[in-house]
């Protein structure tokens, strides 16, 4: 690891940053910056960092002032917003309290700031103000971690670094380990930081750059002396890749165990909870999972404690035999699911009795899975936080690695863990942002790229699902893709192999699927008795076959799961009522109907459900707009007026239909049906 400062850049943030801050907050961004930039310092959000410099009050005087990272701000885009001044005198007074609790210590804090509306301040404030030096830079960079975290950690750091740091045993942060790092401080007044065993480490410096220099300067020491032995392995070569079995096959089958949290099997309509699956299988993650070892290794704990609301405390280990069957591997899995959250709720039990207290325990479901022949599986509510974990965990694979090569990785006790896990400083890093109903629900969707299936999409983003976008035209696409975040493919949707390749490749993204928006279609025109048999033929297969492909490959991940789920169809008005020349179009969206209500039939047993929307006279690419004028003509009509043709005499647009669709994906009980978005037609209304 390099030093990045550049003189340059450094005074380029002072003078961009002139108009906001001072020099002293400018140089902190940067720094910051540089920092939370190097995934091998810093991970999401991890890691903290301070100024004291003096700054005007609302009353214009000059008041020494704490900037410290807020919460919720990445080191890697902070700004000075995200530095929150505290008045420093007052925060420095607390030390000469004997204890304070942590809802106190948030208090304290608060009462301290400049401004009423900034962020929180970081957890690890105080630790920051009792300790004199001007720029303060804390971080859990993994070859560090793999020096703290091991039985002789400090004679591997004294080896290493001489006396150059400090040594601060494990406490939890908060105001007793700030109190602690200032009385150790004090004692070698001389060393350039403090080293937390088990946790991380600090450096200081009277500049930015000198704090930051001695930070990247220690991390690659570290690294040099891991990467001595960098490529160790338990040397025993890795098993065989489980061949009869693909991840595509496997994810579903896990998301679905993992989402029916073992207490009440069986209400296939309601899982009691959905993740999203991220697989990682690079060269090296592979090497550790593949490792006959794992199991051991694994097993130890997390690298730094605050990991622990992200991977839990330890993976599950999920040996699957390369041979078995799906049903037995199904088998396989529940039991291997139900061991663990046997001993994390024992674990919860037993940390309880303890410390005589009651927590409402968190899940017992892991975060992290490892499948050797697979890869590293890491789970989350949103595809962020699988990805948040996997993140994690891969860096924990390093710091395990590394430890082991230089001697023995020793992780916190489960005490120590659980006193992380359950404080309530750390549960609110996660947020309580209200739930989106759909919220952890995958959601395929087809003719993405504009009309109907892109006011489909927009409106089940706003409703929180996870978007599969497919589409033919690749340039629209992907510009709602980019727009809505959401993954996409451009594909042909008559080619029945192409449609299930996609499938798998969506299951391979996010683990599993929940829901089908068959929207795609055209409008071929012709007289039915002149009607060319290649154009017949041509309708039925992109407005019924495609519909069956897109259904047929969906029903195959949804009944792997086992957690029900929604198909829902795009007919049309014209499915019960056709109109002259649109013969092609209108039998094949009645047949349309019929696969919806066969699927309907025959699924639902799974909890899957199957509907339709009837939509008419939908400003869509669907018909030419030249046709719809002459036909609005054809009436006596100006366009508008034609649109408007309908019982509540109102347009009727996407967004409509998009709504319909969202009310289908949220009705639980409702199956084989179909809801009309037409303005109201009674010649097309059900019957
Ligand atoms: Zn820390």
């Amino acid at each position: 690891m390099r030093s990045l400062w550049s003189k340059e850049e450094a005074d380029g943030y002072v003078a961009h940053y002139r108009e906001r801050c001072n020099a002293d907050i400018a140089l902190r961004v940067y720094s910051s910056r540089l920092i939370g930039r190097d995934p091998a310092l810093v991970l999401h959000g991890g890691g903290n960092t301070s100024v004291k410099t003096v700054v005007k009050d609302d009353l214009g005087r000059q008041v020494e002032v704490l900037c410290v990272k807020g919460s919720g701000f990445d080191l890697q885009d902070m700004e000075p917003e995200g530095l929150p001044a505290l008045r420093l005198e007052p925060l420095r007074a607390l030390r000469h309290l004997q204890s304070l609790t942590d809802e106190d210590m948030v208090n304290a804090q608060r009462t301290r700031m400049l401004n009423a509306s900034a962020p929180n301040p970081s957890v690890e404030t105080l630790l920051h103000a009792f300790l004199p030096h001007k720029f303060i830079d804390h971080s859990h960079a993994d070859a560090m971690l793999s020096m703290l975290d091991q039985p002789e950690a400090e004679k591997l750091c004294v080896e290493r670094f001489g006396r150059r740091f400090a040594f601060v045993p494990y406490v939890m942060p908060g105001f007793a380990l700030a109190k602690l790092a200032a009385e150790v401080y004090e004692k070698q007044p001389d060393c350039q930081g403090l080293l937390l065993l088990q946790h991380g480490f600090f450096t200081f410096g009277q500049t930015a750059e000198e704090s930051y220099v001695r930070h990247v300067q220690a991390v690659d020491e570290a690294e040099q002396y891991c990467r001595k032995r960098r490529y160790w392995s338990s040397g025993r070569g890795s098993i065989p890749p489980v061949r009869s079995l693909s991840y595509a096959t496997l994810a579903p089958i896990l998301r679905g165990l993992l989402g029916q949290s073992g207490d009440v099997v069986g209400r296939v309509e309601s899982p009691t909870r959905r993740y999203a699956l991220e697989l990682r299988n690079a060269p090296e993650t592979r090497a550790f999972v593949d490792d006959p070892q794992v199991d051991e290794f694994s097993q130890v704990g997390c690298a730094t404690p605050d990991h622990v609301i992200r991977t839990k405390r330890y993976p599950l280990v999920l040996e699957l035999d390369p041979n078995a069957s799906e049903s037995s591997i199904r088998e396989h899995i529940a039991h291997a699911l139900h061991g663990y959250r046997e001993r994390y709720r024992d674990y919860v039990q037993r940390q309880m009795a303890r410390k005589g207290i009651v927590v409402r325990p968190i899940d017992p479901d892991p975060r992290v899975i490892i499948a050797p022949g697979i890869g590293l599986i890491a789970a989350g509510a949103t595809p962020k936080e699988a990805a948040v974990a996997a993140d994690i965990y891969e860096h924990t694979i390093d710091v395990i690695r590394n430890a082991n090569a230089i001697g023995t990785y020793q992780a916190l006790p489960e005490a120590d863990i659980f006193d992380m896990e359950y404080w309530s400083l750390e549960q609110a890093k996660l947020g309580k942002a209200p739930r989106k109903p759909l919220e952890g629900q995958i959601v395929y969707v087809t003719g993405a790229a504009s009309g109907i299936g892109a006011a489909t999409a927009r409106l089940l983003a706003q409703n929180g699902a996870t978007l599969y976008l497919v589409d033919r035209n690749e340039t629209a696409l992907a510009s709602i893709a980019k727009e809505l975040k959401a993954a996409s493919e451009a594909l042909d949707l008559t080619n029945e192999q192409a449609v299930r390749q996609s499938f798998d490749r969506a299951v391979q993204r996010f683990g599993g699927l929940d829901g089908v928006i068959s929207n795609a279609g055209t409008a071929p025109q012709s007289p039915i008795d002149t009607c060319p048999t290649e154009l017949l033929e041509s309708s039925l297969r992109i407005n019924l076959m495609a519909h069956q492909f897109v259904l047929s490959a969906a029903s195959a991940v949804l009944k792997r799961q086992g957690t029900g789920g929604f198909l829902l169809v795009n007919a049309s008005k014209s499915a019960w009522n056709p109109g002259p020349d649109f013969g092609p179009y209108a039998i094949a969206k009645a047949a349309l109907l019929a696969l919806m209500k066969q699927y309907a039939l025959e699924l639902g047993g799974r909890g899957i459900r199957c509907n339709a929307v009837n939509a008419d006279r939908i400003r869509t690419g669907l018909l030419d707009q030249q046709d719809i004028a002459a036909r609005a003509a054809a009436r006596g009509l100006d366009t508008d007026a034609y649109y408007r043709t309908n019982l509540l005499q109102r347009e009727v647009t996407a967004a409509d239909v998009a709504q319909a669709f969202l009310s289908l994906a949220l009705a639980p009980a409702t199956t084989g049906s179909v809801i009309t978005v037409d303005g109201g037609n009674i010649a097309a209304s059900p019957r």
